[in-house]
């Protein structure tokens, strides 16, 4: 099965769902990072994440980054999401292990780190990007995010992202993000804050087979609810090129390019996203020391 995203209105249409099932985009990025366990769950749910916030995206051609910078040991995390919900991401240290938590759950908190910061970087095409900002909850990601939308968005918003990981790697991962219409009552809130309270998680949910559709009336407790389906199957897909790094080592400047050569005579540069390597040879550097001595 594809990974898939729905939206769907519940409670007559006063409050807003998406539901999406990243269990395949998870295990891509796994496999290529090498992800240990609670790497792969907090990863994952930061491309989840990515995705339900890419789903919003309106012009083509923009883009949404994600980045923690906090104190745990998987250091720093990125995703970054384009609207048609291609995803591609990394973690400074792909290798964290640490003990399970006492519940049994993989400690996705402690290997983020309780103190740091959450950065939305919407790039809508303007000269400068649109960059949100919001200190850390608790590290565990849904709860930041849901932190970050009361606080500088000011919607009330749900959101739970769930990664399940065994020896062989991910079996479920997914999440879904809930937000109220002004015209939600007082019991709609209550309703849906007690139904929350009770179902299970959405990785659980996922791991028993059921359907996206199914989740979203589960998790609102509502099972008349109105799906739209979206065309956009989200995918891990890297989108790095030859030119794209040759630009990066213009604009180091003359003086740089030409110390490349002198030391190394050539320079192999990895793609932190997809861990593609792109070869420049001598020739290749002076052809880009040309072009940055016309700059
Ligand atoms: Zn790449």
């Amino acid at each position: 099965m594809s990974d898939r995203i729905i939206r769907a209105l519940a409670y007559g249409g006063k409050v807003n769902i998406k539901c999406i099932d990243t269990t395949n985009l998870v295990e891509e990025a796994r496999k290529i990072h090498g992800l240990s366990p609670v790497a792969t769950a907090a990863l994952g749910r930061l491309l989840t994440m990515a995705c339900l916030m890419g789903s919003d995206i309106k012009e083509s051609e923009d883009s949404i980054t994600l980045q923690i910078k906090a104190d745990g040991p998987i250091g720093q995390m990125s995703a970054v999401v384009d609207s048609k919900l291609n995803v591609k991401g990394y973690v400074q240290n792909p290798n964290v292990d640490l003990p399970l938590r006492e519940d049994g759950k993989l400690d996705v908190g402690t290997a983020v780190g309780k103190t740091g910061m959450l950065y939305i970087i919407k790039d809508i095409g303007l000269k400068e990007p649109y960059i949100g900002l919001t200190p850390l909850v608790s590290g565990e990601i849904a709860e930041d995010f849901t932190s970050y939308y009361a606080k500088s968005e000011q919607i009330p918003t749900a959101i739970a992202l769930g990664v399940l990981v065994n020896k062989d790697g991910v079996k479920s991962a997914g999440g879904y993000k809930i937000q109220l219409m002004p015209e939600t009552t007082n019991e709609d809130i209550t309703r849906l804050e007690n139904n929350l309270k009770n179902v299970k998680p959405i990785s659980k949910l996922l791991e028993e087979e059921k359907s996206l559709e199914e989740i979203a009336e589960l998790v609102c407790g509502d099972d008349k609810i109105l799906t739209l389906t979206s065309n956009n199957t989200p995918q891990y897909k890297c989108d790095c090129s030859k030119e794209r790094f040759e630009k990066g080592l213009i604009s180091l400047g003359k003086t740089e390019i030409e110390d490349i050569i002198n030391t190394d005579g050539k320079a192999e540069v990895v793609c932190k996203f997809c861990n593609k390597k792109y070869e420049f040879s001598s020739t290749d550097l002076e052809k880009i020391k040309l072009i940055a001595e016309q700059k």
